[in-house]
């Protein structure tokens, strides 16, 4: 049997039973002698997201560390090197990424690349033995986040998605108010998030892509609806507007969205590429609480019907998102937001732009 497919075997019939059998560290096990500080993260797509917030957040973790990149622009490479010391053995792209398979300084594979990408990449990922952390949205539609998932299970890896307001500790404590009912049950959601986006010809503007607001910035919303309520929605009616239809011509710039979950609560939700919004405000029937801005990368703060002030500032969401996900693989424990909690948003956002198109209400089955 090669190397790789001796990894490959182990990972899955499940290590424990096997590991007298492996030879040398693997990367999915992290117990006994072979257990690692920190986790070496490799950054697949190095745009925006991660230049301006993974990268530097990585230089801040303790239980992980930027420890290789992909990217298909060479002219990116020798400056990532030497910015963060990256050796030439932990540099790939696109078409030898798979060489990574038998590189043990990764642990973990982060797909940073436009949404249409993710379900490939993270299933690459998987297959090679790398745990695997995704950007949001998890991916287009359900059936690419179910094939994320069993790529992962069926690998003994585990999937994390970047909701990186779940790890954040005002966010925590409004949770927390919704799971106690402590100002009662919650009536009404009002959350609103965009931004006024004036790119031209990117792929957020691509409906093969995966682009518009409603899966770059609705998903905040929606993602909160369901996290505050603790609850899943059980229909949704919805609608897309533009005040710039010669940009707007695949993608939504606009969508409205109201989602009716069981107990009686309604979210009315509103993303949008047109206008700067940032708003989560929750009425319950013994006060109620807000938190504005409620997705921004810092300055997460709010306040509640009874005077508290909710302000807790840590110093950087990114960095505490990985090290706690990093601790989850180190411990094998689960982790707080899993593949599933994509797929959640993903088939309710499918449910938003089925409603958008027909204009009638639908309801979401379980
Ligand atoms: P970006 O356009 O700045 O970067 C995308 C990268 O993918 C680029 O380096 C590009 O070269 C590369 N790429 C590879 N193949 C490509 C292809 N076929 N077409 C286009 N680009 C290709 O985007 P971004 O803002 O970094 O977003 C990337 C992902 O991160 C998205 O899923 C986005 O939703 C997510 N994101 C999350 C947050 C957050 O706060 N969690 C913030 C920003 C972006």
């Amino acid at each position: 049997m090669s190397a790789i497919n001796r990894r490959k075997f182990i990972r899955q019939v499940g290590l424990t039973t096997l590991l007298p059998l492996a030879s040398g560290s693997l990367s999915g096990c992290f117990s006994g002698q072979n257990q690692k500080k920190r986790l070496g993260v490799a950054l697949v797509g190095l745009g925006y997201y991660s230049s301006d917030l993974l990268a530097p957040a990585l230089q801040l973790t303790e239980n992980c560390y930027l420890a290789g990149i992909v990217t298909g622009s060479p002219e990116k490479v020798p400056v990532w090197q030497e910015k963060y010391g990256i050796p030439d053995e932990n540099v790939y792209n696109y078409d030898n990424m798979h060489e990574m398979e038998t590189n043990d300084a990764i642990d973990v594979v982060y797909v940073v690349l436009p949404n249409s990408l993710h379900r490939e990449y993270v299933i690459k990922a998987a297959n090679m033995g790398k745990h695997v952390w995704c950007e949001k949205p998890m991916a287009l539609n359900e059936a690419e986040c179910r094939d994320m998932i069993d790529a992962c299970r069926q690998n003994n890896v585990k999937l994390s998605i970047g909701y990186r307001m779940q790890h954040e500790p005002n966010t925590q404590t409004i949770i927390g108010y919704g799971r106690d009912k402590t100002y009662g049950d919650i009536q009404r959601i009002v959350t609103e998030a965009g931004f006024y986006y004036n790119a031209t010809d990117v792929w957020r503007l691509k409906k093969s892509m995966g682009g518009g607001a409603m899966f770059d910035m609705g998903v905040y919303s929606l993602n909160a609806a369901r996290y505050v309520t603790g609850e899943e929605p059980i229909a949704v009616t919805a609608r897309h507007e533009t005040n710039r239809p010669d940009i707007y011509t695949e993608v939504d710039e606009f969508t409205y969205f109201d989602l009716e979950f069981p107990s009686g609560a309604i979210a009315n939700c509103k993303t949008s590429f047109g206008e700067d919004l940032n708003l989560l405000d929750v009425t319950c029937t013994n006060g109620g609480y807000q938190l504005s801005p409620f997705q921004s990368y810092n300055g997460i703060k709010g306040s509640t019907s009874d005077g508290k002030i909710l302000d807790i500032q840590i110093p950087n969401q990114q960095a505490r998102q990985m090290d706690e996900n990093s601790l989850a693989i180190m411990e094998d424990k689960p982790v707080l937001v899993p593949g599933e909690e994509g797929l959640k948003d993903v088939r309710i956002v499918e449910a938003i732009f089925k409603s958008a198109a027909t204009g009638e209400r639908v309801v979401i089955g379980s």
